[in-house]
């Protein structure tokens, strides 16, 4: 049997008395998207920097493909995790190109095919040399995921990444994301506050609250009003909105 692609045996992770995450037990199949939500603070982005080494646990590991991610070099692990932030980070005195392949040029790995990875984003191939302030927020988005994805890395990790974009590039966004999850056989999980882009995107949707996970549901089960309080006052909001939408008159 395949180990997971990703998992954390009882993470805990204090900062002082606060403890970010909480004894945390979670697998991720190889090829599933997971959604991870919660309120602001509740130890989404945490539990993710404990996956490639930007946070070291207090207690517990965590395993990449079955290893414990701090048995090697910490950069061995991050070129099999492609990243994503919100705040994307691209070096703005290089071209798109040059930022594209910036991974595998420093790690001394065969230089990606980028115009490739520019389709595959549908982003079109002019925008290769330009420099990253030319380009839209979406655009930029765009590279940033095009980036994560060069090393050849099968795990893709987004924190907020699409949070600081317009609602129409938003979902556009998602959806490729989605697309491109199942076209490269990816396994993803998608950090988002958003529990409409969740519902719409996710095989499985693992809710955070105070550091523990409250709820790991699929989406169905989600939307027939499994998961408990915390995950269903997170489901209330877009239902709700679309019953207030369906009321205008
Ligand atoms: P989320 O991504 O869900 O908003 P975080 O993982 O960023 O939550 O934070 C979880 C908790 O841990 C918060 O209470 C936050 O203030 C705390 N925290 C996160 N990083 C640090 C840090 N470097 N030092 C101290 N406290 C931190
Ligand atoms: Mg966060």
């Amino acid at each position: 049997m395949q180990p997971p692609a990703l998992a954390w045996e009882q993470v805990t992770k204090l900062y002082g008395d606060t403890a970010a995450v909480a004894d945390v037990s979670l697998a991720v199949d190889g090829g599933s998207f997971v959604a991870l939500v919660g309120t602001s603070g509740s130890g989404k982005s945490t539990l993710l920097k404990m996956a490639n080494r930007l946070v070291e646990p207090t207690r517990g590991r965590v395993l990449l493909g079955g290893e414990d991610v701090t048995r090697g070099p910490a950069p061995a692990v991050r070129r099999r995790i492609g990243y994503v932030f919100q705040n994307i980070g691209l070096f703005p005195h290089l071209t798109v190109a040059e930022n594209v392949a910036i991974g595998p040029r420093i790690s001394g790995q065969p230089v990606p095919d980028v115009a490739q990875l520019l389709d595959l984003l549908e982003l079109p191939r002019d925008v290769a040399p330009r420099m990253p302030a030319e380009l839209s927020g979406g655009q930029r988005q765009r590279v940033g995921i095009a980036r994560a994805l060069a090393p050849g890395a099968k795990l893709l990790l987004l924190d907020e990444a699409f949070g600081a974009l317009d609602p129409v590039t938003r979902d556009a966004l998602g959806q490729r994301l989605r697309a491109l999850h199942d076209e490269l056989g990816l396994t993803t999980i998608l950090v988002t506050h958003d529990m409409a882009e969740a519902l719409l995107l996710a095989t499985r949707v693992v809710v955070m609250k105070a550091g523990r996970v409250v709820a790991d549901e699929t989406p169905a089960a989600l939307l027939a009003g499994g998961g408990g309080d915390a995950a269903q006052a997170l489901v209330a909001v877009p239902r709700d909105q679309a019953a207030r939408l369906a009321a205008v008159r």
